[in-house]
């Protein structure tokens, strides 16, 4: 959604001027460097940067508290050979070594390591930007001495990721952000590979704090950036370790939870290391967002249920960046897309995209799909489950499992039947069955795969967002949370377009000046969306 000129975007209006638009492309090394002549300085803000302010204790016990949400939400058995049950040891109990000896990993079992090399490998096919930047980056080390410690969802595509900013010279710990989304055949590879990773799928409450803590808190060895998903390993060393963040250089957040908790601290003052919010650039949200639930909204649905989708009378809750993606694909499918909003700038675009903007109450009793896209609460009630049709299918793209009202449904009433792997039959006393997929969780994480090629464009731009914190001079960020500049949003576009053959158009000098613009970017302002 573009936003007008003076506009900031809600809640993020301050963080916006924070990010200095750079006009000069030069004062990017690492992308000078990759592009051009090797040896330069990224460099491109002035102020001075102190490791001074620590959480008060106050602060520290607001921050405590029990697993994430974000940490629960979603599993993906799809993506994943192995489960949780082909061995019911705990990998915490089991000694195991790689072929070098090391046993500075846990991982449910390292004999998968060459499957899961072969995993990465297919990964890598769809993300040659990472690998591009591995190459261009000619043997000089932008991440040289860098300790990242990283928390994220273990999959093939986050491995291409993690030995990218190896090959970049960092050394990384790692462990998951999700209880159920390890791939552990990639875990093991990583492990075999020498990245010290404490992940496996299925992990208790417990054993996700001690997978963490691992990575945290090791002999002579501090982490200097973070990498986090959800916020939770932010959260850990707050509680834990707030002397650790003395050594941080800065912390990379991806996710909508794990950027608002960052804003939180920074509001309260309690943020003591500068922050790169990913979540809101370009790259992650007109990408992720859009095209990764346009590709994969579909394939949940139809590995779930094989519903045929010509015709059939869908409602999406939510039309902003996930929403459009789901409209989009399913319209071209031939189904009948009806949307609810709450904010009229999205209910227009839904209109003037040829959709029927209505209340969910209006079309809740002829629907044959409902649709959650909204990251809010209790969009869809136990009063909408009751009037469902017989058949209806529930399903949830938002981050957490908050939008449909699942607890409602536990009620002695009702009769739950497991079908299928993440579906249940949740039947009424009169045999009305409503099909509910993945207990409301995040469906396409859930229930199908994530195409690699867009999980390549925001893996890209993190691995930027650490370069460009890593090696910042003092003082260009401060405690506070960035965004990463326009500039850098569309160097990483620019990677990823050798891939489809695509050709830019460059700017005449004349053209360059009558629109205002440096020939070689940014070709729009920071602001615009
Ligand atoms: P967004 O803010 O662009 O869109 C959400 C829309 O929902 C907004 O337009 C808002 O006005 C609307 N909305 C809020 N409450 C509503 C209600 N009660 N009824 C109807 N509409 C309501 O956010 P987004 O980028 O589309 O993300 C939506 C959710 O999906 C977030 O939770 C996000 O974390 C998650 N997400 C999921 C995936 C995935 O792969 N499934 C990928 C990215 C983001």
């Amino acid at each position: 959604m573009s936003m007008p000129d003076a506009m900031p975007l809600p809640g993020v209006g301050e963080e916006l001027k924070q990010a200095k638009e750079i006009e000069d492309a030069e004062k990017y090394s690492f992308m000078a460097t990759v592009t051009k002549a090797p040896k330069k300085q990224i460099q491109f803000a002035d102020d001075m940067q102190e490791f001074t302010k620590f959480p008060t204790k106050t602060g520290r016990r607001s921050l405590s508290r029990s697993i994430s949400q974000s940490s629960t939400d979603s599993y993906s058995s799809a993506a994943s050979y192995t489960d949780s049950s082909d061995d019911e040891v705990s990998p915490r109990e089991k000694q195991q070594t790689n072929s070098k000896g090391s046993s500075n990993f846990c991982v449910k079992n390292i004999k998968q390591a060459e499957f899961g090399r072969r995993e990465i490998e297919i990964a890598e096919q769809d993300m040659s930007a990472l690998i591009s930047l591995r190459k261009r980056a000619q043997g000089e080390k932008p991440l040289a001495g860098a300790k990242i410690v990283g928390c994220t969802h273990i999959t093939a595509q986050t491995a291409v990721l993690i030995e990218t900013l190896c090959a970049l010279g960092a050394q990384c710990r790692w462990s998951a952000c999700n209880i159920y989304s390890t791939q552990n055949e990639v875990a093991a590879a990583l492990a075999e590979a020498g990245v010290a990773v404490f992940a496996w799928k299925g992990e208790s409450e417990d054993d996700f704090w001690w997978c963490i803590d691992r990575c945290v808190s090791t002999d002579g060895w501090q982490p200097n950036m973070i990498l986090d998903d959800g916020g939770d390993l932010t959260h850990w060393v707050y509680k834990k370790y707030p002397n650790v963040f003395k050594k941080i250089r800065g912390i990379v957040e991806e996710s909508v939870t794990g950027v608002h908790r960052l804003y939180q601290l920074s509001k309260a003052g309690k943020l003591c290391v500068p922050a790169m919010n990913v979540n809101d650039s370009v790259t992650k949200q007109k990408f992720d967002n859009l095209y990764c639930c346009r590709e994969s909204i579909l394939d949940g649905l139809k590995r779930t249920t094989d519903v045929m989708f010509g015709g059939k009378q869908v409602v999406v809750c939510g039309y902003g960046e996930v929403g459009k993606g789901c409209c989009a694909a399913l319209k071209a499918l031939g189904a009948i897309v009806y949307i609810t909003e709450i904010d009229p700038i999205c209910a227009l675009q839904a209109c003037m995209d040829g959709f029927r903007v209505v209340k969910l109450n209006e079309v809740i009793r002829q629907v044959d799909v409902v649709i959650t896209c909204t990251g809010n609460k209790n969009v869809v009630t136990r009063e909408h489950l009751d009037r469902m049709k017989n058949s209806c299918i529930v399903c949830n793209m938002g981050h957490s499992n908050t939008e449909i009202d699942v607890t409602s449904l536990r009620t002695p009433e009702l009769t739950w039947e497991r079908v299928r792997s993440q579906v249940d039959h949740v039947i009424w006393p009169d045999g009305k069955r409503v099909v509910l997929l993945a207990e409301g969780r995040l469906l396409n994480l859930s229930c199908s795969t994530v195409p690699t090629f867009v999980l390549s464009i925001t893996a890209t731009t993190q691995a930027l967002a650490l370069i460009e914190l890593y090696n910042a001079p003092e003082g260009r960020y401060k405690q506070d949370v960035y965004l990463l500049p326009k500039k850098m949003d569309e160097y990483v576009a620019s990677l990823h377009l050798p891939s489809f053959d695509a050709h830019l158009t460059e700017l005449t000098d004349d053209q360059a000046k009558y629109l205002g613009l440096n020939k070689n970017g940014p070709f729009k302002p920071n602001y615009y969306r």
